[in-house]
């Protein structure tokens, strides 16, 4: 059922998150949320997406075959992506490229905790990889490979490869469960799902600076880096994902790049997003404090706009142009927590 108001669209958009690929959805019902956020029938973030992976069961066996299931994407599903996941051997995906190439269709992938098969996307040409390369530290030779073959690298440290899950530290040092915001746009029963459980590390066993740290360095080379935080804790959980990006060395500014500009260039969308210029979509993000003085501050959020219409933060209402008040949600108001 495709319900009004879809809460992870909402979540998204009240923490300040105004546009996003999803790169691999289970099923195609995003189609029909995006068509009803540009519709102006629902508020939500610029859904663009992936829709389902393409996988070995596609039965890619040529290059021309690989045409006939980009078209597909293309033409039926309006995408401008695909999400190519274990596929076949090299052969098979470099025809997967060769194919997007052809038809105009950027292919996104996933290295699956194998480095030589990260290496092997940024070779052959795949537009982007998520996913962290589970090595680190990265040396010169990788940073300049990614750099100069322009792969969009976006780590995920939210779900890291080669430590504990980024996302663990948040769920264990602070407390999603009763914070009201994150009660208002999203059901109960999920934040209990996240945030009853998790599994604690000492400190020093997390993985995750060291592998941003990596990803600036291929920043700092010329590559792009992005922000994506998996889907793991929709809205809140993508500052904790900027916010380990940022733990190391980053300087704030290269955070906020990687989560703006090059973000917008990784998925392909940098003419219309991504930064604050005549022509684009006029998304904002009002913050009460200065992101450059504490990342953390990317959180304290004032007001939203997305579209040219500004949103309380908190409730999602419309102040401007319209006043116009976001309806309730199935799952607010449900009694205890
Ligand atoms: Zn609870």
């Amino acid at each position: 059922m495709i319900e009004d108001n879809f809460w992870p669209f909402l979540a998204n958009v009240a923490y300040g998150v105004t546009s996003g690929l999803d790169v691999q959805t289970s099923s195609t019902d995003i189609f029909a949320y995006q068509d009803m956020v540009e519709a102006g029938r629902m508020i939500g973030m610029r859904a663009w997406s992936t829709g389902p992976g393409v996988f070995s069961d596609t039965a890619i066996k040529s290059k021309e075959d690989a045409v006939k299931v980009m078209k597909r994407y293309k033409d039926h599903y309006r995408t401008k992506n695909i999400k190519a996941y274990i596929t076949g051997n090299r052969k098979r995906r470099q025809q997967i490229v060769q194919a997007a190439k052809e038809v105009g269709i950027m292919p996104t992938t996933e290295g699956g905790l194998d480095m030589k098969l990260d290496l092997t996307h940024m070779i052959d040409g795949f537009a982007g990889n998520e996913h962290n390369i589970p090595i680190i530290p990265l040396y010169r030779d990788v940073q300049q490979l990614a750099a100069q073959t322009g792969i969009g690298y976006t780590p995920t440290l939210l779900v890291t490869y080669g430590g504990p899950f980024g996302e663990n530290y948040f769920f264990t040092n602070s407390n999603p469960h009763d914070d009201v915001k994150v009660n208002h746009f999203m059901p109960h029963n999920v934040v209990d799902a996240r945030t009853k459980r998790a599994q604690w590390f000492r400190d020093e066993e997390y993985a995750f600076t060291r592998i941003a740290d990596s990803a600036i360095d291929i920043q700092r080379a010329g590559g792009k880096v992005g922000v994506g935080s998996h889907g793991q804790f929709q809205g809140l959980a993508y500052h904790w994902e900027m916010w380990m990006l940022g733990s190391g060395k980053a300087t704030p500014m290269e955070t906020l790049k990687a989560a703006t500009i090059d973000g917008a260039h990784i998925i392909g969308h940098e003419q219309e997003v991504g930064s604050i210029e005549p022509g684009k979509f006029a998304d904002l993000v009002v913050l009460n404090s200065d992101p450059r003085a504490d990342l953390k501050n990317t959180a304290d959020i004032h007001r939203v706009m997305v579209n040219g219409r500004l949103y309380n933060d908190d409730t999602l209402d419309e102040e401007w142009p319209r006043q116009k008040a976001l309806p309730s949600l199935w799952f607010q108001d449900t009694g205890p927590k």
